[in-house]
């Protein structure tokens, strides 16, 4: 390799060469154009020399003077991080860049809860279909979750009114301990005789009776079930 010379940068006085070789190339004091700087080493074999007054290792120069200021690390170097909220901060902003958007602001629970909605009614009306069928396939799996749509669709169409939660069943089911009140068998004992308990309204819905819960009982229904041999006669079973 030809031997190239270079103004090192921070002692202008001096050149370097791609060799190592440093030599003072301005006339001073003691010294002269031309002159070899005689390098030095020390106990841990780093080579050096000394310009201007400074000590400087050989491929400290070297590095300084040719090879090119990289801009990625310049630009790493300069957004470098020190404190864990700078690093925080960095980490924040890298990410959002990533994603093309600006940093996303932190939300009250009212705003995402409205957020949420408005989510929710782009999808279901984006996927109708979708909805449909997942809705459908979740009514199937939980079929409980349907009695009090299905008595509220009853008595609506007797012209009845009034409603009652699934929350409001569970309540009164426990306040029963959990029995037939035509045969007081419990829900497990039911459960072996193939019947199940049901919400049954005490004044019945053809005669006038609400579909409130305060209208209801748990009754078996199944085989020889108390609520199959109730039919539409009035017969509350509690207080009678
Ligand atoms: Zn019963």
């Amino acid at each position: 390799m030809n031997e190239q010379w270079k103004i090192i940068p921070e002692f202008p006085d001096y050149a370097i060469s791609n060799h190592g070789t440093v030599k003072r190339i301005t006339p001073g004091a003691g010294t002269y154009v031309g002159k070899v700087i005689k390098p030095l080493s020390n106990q841990t074999g780093c080579v050096y020399v000394i310009v201007g007054r400074k000590t400087r290792s050989i491929s400290r120069l070297l590095q300084a003077t040719f090879v090119p200021a990289n801009p990625v690390i310049a630009e790493i170097k300069m957004v470098h991080p020190r404190t864990r909220e700078e690093i925080n901060a960095h980490r924040r902003a890298k990410h959002a860049e990533k994603r093309g958007s600006r940093l996303r602001k932190k939300l009250s629970p009212a705003e995402r809860l409205g957020r949420d909605r408005a989510q929710a009614r782009r999808y279901q009306a984006t996927h109708r279909v979708a909805a449909r069928i997942r809705l459908n396939k979740w009514r199937a799996a939980n079929p409980s979750s349907r009695i009090p749509a299905e008595h509220e669709r009853k008595a609506r169409l007797k012209g009845n009114g009034g409603s009652w939660t699934l929350a409001e069943w569970k309540t009164l089911k426990r306040q029963y301990g959990h029995r037939c009140v035509g045969c007081w068998k419990t829900e497990a004992e039911l459960k072996v005789l193939g019947r199940k308990l049901v919400p049954d309204q005490i004044i019945p819905v053809v005669e006038g009776g609400l579909n409130h819960i305060t209208n209801l009982q748990p009754l078996c229904h199944g085989r020889n079930g108390c609520n199959n041999k109730k039919g539409a006669k009035y017969f509350d079973f509690v207080i009678s």
